[in-house]
């Protein structure tokens, strides 16, 4: 081929890597590789063993230890040796051990690489200047976060033993996102990394040696689901911390249930990627290129749902389909390749199924016309069209190359389309306004919204999702806080386990007394109105002093589902701005302070507590109700400055409807805290006031009522917790659980959240001492009561 056949073709030659120096760090280990436990390679038990394959060749690329239960034990033993000593490790001094492991990552990049790209299949190209930069990146990060951790976190504590499962799609970085902050905060840990993509994992092991890192700090469990599974069950583990699919992180959440471990999990997405029709095309065309065939698709973040709009439809889909027959397939170690091989055969046979399917359902399909390799595991760029919204393709998550697109007219109609997933990790929008833009942002349930951008990722920004994509935060101060603790928590005494759901002792019968005050009958308050429960039930409330001082509703399945009707109705409050929240908030504060001796009196007469007792809980109420609307308008995000040119607004957002199951004791105080602090940042309330002493829940109406909080955002359902809160626990349309109710009930609550995949907050049957909380306590709940949206805005021509 002479000079100008060659300019006419624009083809590329091949640019192999050289692959040399990963294949002898290899045969250095002669392809086998035990565990890396306590600072060792340590054999399985067993010595089970499996094959880790190169999916671009098919050919085996080393034998692996498989772990049994009894090798997790050794390593969860391991790491429960080396905790002490780590967390009393000066912060310093740990800084030091990540700072050397970042160079060593660093000083190794190209091997590591290349290791990455043999094993996974995944392009050189993007193990190259992506995964390993933003390996090395994410301990430098959090070797910052290690050396001032004292004083950002004051009177924090490690967890313990962290036990880490990743997935294939980003080995190495996955292993950064968990093993950095982990250890930063002093915890040690149990990594398993899939069995597919064992290898970096490994590599990262010998790099803890040589930086001398303290044998049990890090271990690494290889192996298949099982091993995960033995990790996530093992008793003496304080925190799991999953990556994977959401089928899988549901299991987790209902195989953790019974134990206080700390969760959290960063699961599957069907991610929209909106263009407006003011788009620029061509950048949005190359948008959609980095959104859904970067690493072939197998990204949780993947934007594999295109919206356009109408206007621009057909022009866009055909600058793609253009596009996509340059897309170049094939050997991953080709420096000009885009796509590379599908990680293993069960995957690439998961998404010919899928997109069968899909066609089936009357999807039309078109591939990109560039070749394929002859050998390995291949999947071509794919497009669906002619989609219904509720079809297979989309709303199920693909994991491979292959875009689903459909079309809108407003923006209110691509909101719609965004949000209709059960998922909520990420979102890409596509507009040449940035009001447009940014308006949008908000409305999009999701955890990670780029504008003008997609799939960009940084140490300092923290990643995860809302919704059935998981919760917990990775990176930024966020994903930091994941894995410590207030040093007091673990100082409160635990509650017995039935303590909490007796209801106001029936009165004795043909007691005289119990005539008193027998017209009062306390109602119901859902969506602004005093309503009779469902059940046509009530029970009487008898004061300490045994007379009778009014009956209590007894709320039932119905009356929740009621309240969170109302409540989701009430959307509005949300998206006011924290100033008029404020307002409201004070209004509500005032009002509760000129009525503090008539609920100081009645408390003490309900409660049997002194009269000073019963007004220090009073003002203690009051002063928490004006802490609630102080903070309303002042409990701001953050703005990231990332590498390269962007900004990242970190933005915290209310969780949505939040169920609160108060505790038994200082019956006003917890209601007020709890439910006016959720309330301030713009969620909506399911309350279970206190089964023992409900009156002065329900008196609180009154407050409600000369209020201008509007109809839905408190509701209030009396009755007995361990009847309620498993009917919010279930409910779809609650996002988030806080319980403080019977300890018997936490497991119960837990296991059942897994519904729809909402945060549950206990103190895992710990008595809290609503007095003595101190000025931290309101930022725990505020932490509880909001997550946080990381909006990605570029800059720059
Ligand atoms: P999984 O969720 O099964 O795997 C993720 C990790 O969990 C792997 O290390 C896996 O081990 C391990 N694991 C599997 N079962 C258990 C268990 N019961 N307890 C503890 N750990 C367990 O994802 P897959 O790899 O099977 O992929 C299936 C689908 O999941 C993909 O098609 C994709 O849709 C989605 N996915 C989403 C990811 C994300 O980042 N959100 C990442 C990967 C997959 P092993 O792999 O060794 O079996």
């Amino acid at each position: 081929m002479n000079t100008l056949e060659a300019f006419a073709m624009m083809d590329y030659g091949p640019a192999p890597e050289d692959a040399r120096e990963a294949h002898a760090w290899l045969d250095a280990h002669d392809r086998r590789f035990d565990l890396f436990i306590d600072g060792q390679w340590q054999p399985a038990t067993d010595d089970t063993r499996f094959d880790s394959h190169d999916p671009a060749s098919g050919e085996p690329l080393a034998s692996i230890a498989s772990a049994s239960a009894a090798d997790v034990d050794r390593a969860v033993a391991a790491a429960r040796k080396a905790f002490p000593a780590w967390r009393d490790t000066p912060g310093h001094m740990r800084a030091r051990y990540l700072y050397a492991l970042a160079r060593q990552i660093q000083k190794h990049a190209r091997r590591l690489a290349v290791l990455e790209t043999l094993d996974n299949g995944k392009p050189i190209r993007e193990t190259r200047d992506i995964d390993i930069p933003l390996v090395a990146r994410h301990f430098y990060h959090h070797a910052g976060w290690a050396q001032i951790l004292a004083s950002e976190f004051p009177d924090h504590e490690p967890l313990g033993v962290a036990g880490q499962v990743i997935p294939w799609n980003f080995p190495l970085l996955m292993l950064a996102w968990k093993i950095a902050p982990a250890i930063a905060a002093g915890n040690t840990v149990v990594l398993k990394p899939a069995e597919f993509t064992s290898l970096t994992a490994l590599a990262f092991a010998e790099l803890c040696r040589n930086v001398g890192l303290p044998d049990g700090v890090v271990n690494i469990v290889t192996g298949a689901g099982e091993t995960g599974a033995a990790l996530v069950a093992h008793p003496d583990v304080d925190k799991i911390a999953f990556t994977g699919s959401t089928e899988v992180g549901r299991e987790i959440r209902r195989q953790t249930a019974d134990s206080a471990k700390r969760l959290t999990l960063e699961l599957g997405g069907k991610s929209p990627f909106i263009v407006f029709d003011d788009a620029d095309l061509d950048s949005a065309v190359e948008g959609i290129v980095d959104g859904i065939w970067f690493n072939q698709g197998e990204v949780c973040c993947a934007g594999s749902r295109l919206l356009v709009h109408e206007a621009v439809s057909e022009r866009l889909l055909a600058k793609l389909r253009r596009r996509m027959n340059t897309l170049r397939i094939g050997n991953p170690l080709d420096k000009a390749i885009d796509i590379g091989a599908i990680v293993a055969p069960v995957q690439l046979e998961r998404i010919r199924g899928l997109v069968d399917q899909a066609v089936a359902e009357g999807a039309t399909c078109h591939q990109a016309e560039c070749p394929l390799p002859e050998t390995g595991l291949f999947y071509p760029p794919t497009l669906l069209t002619d989609v219904g919204p509720a079809s297979t393709a989309a709303q199920t998550e693909i994991f491979g190359p292959v875009l689903t697109a459909m079309t809108f007219r407003t923006p209110d109609e691509a909101v719609m389309l965004a949000n209709n997933t059960a998922y909520g990790l990420a979102a890409s929008v596509w507009s040449e306004n940035i009001n447009v833009a940014l308006e949008l942002a908000p409305r999009i349930q999701a955890g990670v919204v780029w504008i003008n951008t997609t799939n960009r990722f940084d140490a300092a920004c923290g990643f995860g999702g809302y919704r059935e994509s998981g919760y917990g935060r990775e990176g930024g101060r966020e994903g930091l806080a994941a894995y410590l603790r207030p040093a007091w928590e673990q100082r409160l005494p635990m509650l017995p386990l039935d303590t909490g759901d007796e209801l106001g002792a029936a009165a004795p019968a043909g007691d005289p007394s119990a005539a008193f005050g027998i017209d009062r009958t306390a109602k119901l308050y859902i969506g602004g109105k005093q309503k009779r429960p469902d059940g046509g039930y009530s029970q009487p409330i008898v004061a300490a002093d045994g007379q009778h001082v009014a009956d209590v509703s007894l709320g039932n399945r119905k009356d929740i589902r009621d309240a969170v009707e109302a409540a989701r109705a009430a959307a509005g409050w949300a998206r006011q701005d924290g100033h008029a929240r404020a307002q409201i908030l004070y209004y509500m504060a005032e009002n509760l302070a000129q009525r503090r001796d008539e609920f100081a009196a009645r408390d003490a007469r309900l409660s049997g507590v002194t009269a000073q007792q019963a007004g220090a809980e009073i003002d203690e109420a009051i002063s928490q109700a004006f802490s609630a609307a102080a903070w309303a308008d002042k409990y701001d995000g953050a703005v990231h400055n990332p590498p390269g040119r962007v900004l990242t607004a970190a933005l915290h957002e209310p969780m949505g409807v939040i169920g609160i199951v108060c505790p038994a004791d200082a019956p006003l105080l917890a209601f007020v805290s709890l439910a006016l602090h959720a309330i301030a940042l713009g969620n909506r309330v399911v309350a279970i006031p206190s089964a023992r002493c409900p009156l002065l829940a329900t008196d609180f109406y009154q407050v409600l009522e000369t209020s201008d909080l509007p109809d839905g955002v408190l509701n209030i359902v009396t009755g007995r917790p361990t009847e309620l809160a498993p009917v919010l626990a279930d409910h779809m349309g609650v996002d988030a659980l806080w319980y403080f109710g019977p300890a018997s009930g936490i497991a119960d609550v837990k296991a059942r959240s897994t519904s729809n995949l909402k945060t549950v907050w206990t103190h895992e049957g710990r008595a809290l001492d609503w007095f003595a909380l101190g000025a931290g306590h309101a930022r725990d709940i505020l932490g509880h009561a909001s997550q946080v949206k990381n909006v990605w805005i570029p800059y720059g021509e």
